[in-house]
């Protein structure tokens, strides 16, 4: 059994991961965090018997403690208790399920404690990508994407980086495809958060509406790969079945395909370099029967390009990106901005933002709050 800890676990991530839990058997559950969603960390407490959890929310903390105290569990709380969930001893690999930025300073303790890491949380690498990756280079430690796209990626390359020319990576085209601009105008949270290929946590379900997903998952895939972005193209492929591809220096392109169904990639990043049983439905390409590919819309969604441009100027600026993404989708899902603001938001946010180069993580964090802060201030 290979001892595994999941930061998230009661979001959609998390609880898929423990789905795969379930259908392997392959997997002994150590540590779980959560937010503030206590029902539903004490029936996974009661389930899976972990031996330390944290509620990042200081009151669920303390609620939950007396929920559970007939058990052995010990509960945290804080961020503190969440990194301490991230480097337990016994566990070899932490899945990195919160959502934001608030996944960072849990995957840098992983790293520093020699985890491998199963990552799903992106925003980690977006904010701060250099700085991720050389901690985990340094420490010889794994990092195996989670996000279907970079599995998918990941599996294409397999072990011939060297031989790498280009990525493209699909996307789905969310539920505005073929959408102009001025028709996006009056979108409500309700029709944003319709997926047509995915169930997944709000923020993200924002995201891919505005495409802003493509944007932070071109930055993901540079710091994964090391590519620069001009050699990663986005394409729109509606159906969801290949998750992405490569393309090797002699014209040869590789796609990795399944289900739309995130237990695949989650599986994957969990038994790597083996695989396991069946942890989803088979691809059927007849009933399937097209594959379409479309260019992204840049002026109904410019997003996309704006990602580009933050990775291209480095420093803080995915950071703010990011930041200033994560506070236009909260304002938009309190109908305090109208979802084509969101983009407008993060442009202003870049534009603001002071550079800087070579950054540390406290100025990411810095950057990040203040990215929130002009957000706020034009909205
Ligand atoms: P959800 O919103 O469904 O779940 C988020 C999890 O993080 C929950 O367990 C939540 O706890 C916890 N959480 C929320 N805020 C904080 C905080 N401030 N500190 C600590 N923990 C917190 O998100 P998803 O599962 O959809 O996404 C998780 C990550 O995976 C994101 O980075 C996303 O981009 C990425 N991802 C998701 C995919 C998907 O299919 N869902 C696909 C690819 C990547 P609580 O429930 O108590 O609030
Ligand atoms: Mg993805």
């Amino acid at each position: 059994m290979k001892k595994i800890a999941i930061l998230g676990s009661t979001g959609s991530i998390g609880t898929q991961t423990l789905d795969v839990v379930d259908i392997t058997k392959e997997y002994e559950v150590c540590a779980l965090s959560a937010h503030s969603n206590v029902m539903l960390m004490e029936n996974q407490i009661r389930k899976y018997n972990p031996r330390v959890v944290s509620m990042t929310d200081e009151k669920a903390a303390a609620d939950l403690k007396v929920r559970v105290a007939d058990t052995s569990v010990k509960v945290l709380s804080g961020i503190d208790g969440v990194c301490e969930c991230a480097s337990l001893e016994e566990v070899e690999t932490v899945v990195t399920a919160i959502v934001g930025i608030a996944g960072l300073k849990p995957t840098m303790s992983a790293i520093n404690s020699g985890k491998r890491i199963a990552l799903a949380n992106k925003e980690t690498l977006v904010t701060a990508g250099s700085i991720v990756m050389s901690e985990a280079s340094k420490r010889n430690v794994e990092i195996i994407p989670v996000d279907s796209e970079h599995s998918a990626i990941f599996q294409s390359i397999s072990n011939q980086r060297e031989f790498l020319n280009k990525i493209i990576i699909t996307a789905s085209g969310g539920p505005f495809f073929g959408k102009s601009a001025d028709e996006l105008s009056d979108v409500t949270p309700e029709m944003a958060l319709k997926h047509p290929n995915w169930n997944m946590g709000a923020k993200i379900t924002i995201d891919s509406a505005t495409l802003v997903n493509k944007g932070l998952e071109i930055i993901e895939a540079m710091h994964l790969f090391g590519i620069s972005v001009d050699k990663i193209q986005p394409v729109v492929h509606r159906e969801s079945i290949i998750h992405s591809m490569v393309e090797f220096c002699d014209g040869s392109v590789i796609a990795q395909m399944g289900v739309p169904d995130m237990k695949l990639p989650i599986s994957y990043a969990l038994s790597y370099p083996e695989r396991t049983v069946p942890v989803s439905k088979p691809l059927d390409l007849v009933s399937v029967s097209k594959l379409t590919f479309y260019d992204i819309d840049n002026e109904a969604f410019p997003s996309v390009g704006l990602a580009k441009k933050a990775a291209v100027a480095g420093g803080v600026m995915c950071a703010v990106y990011n930041g200033a993404n994560e506070a236009a989708v909260e304002l938009f899902l309190n109908q305090r901005c109208k979802f084509n603001e969101i983009t407008t938001l993060i442009q202003k946010a870049m534009e603001k933002c002071p550079k800087v180069i070579n950054p540390t993580l406290n100025d990411i964090f810095m950057a990040d709050s203040y990215a929130r802060e002009i957000v706020k201030e034009c909205c």
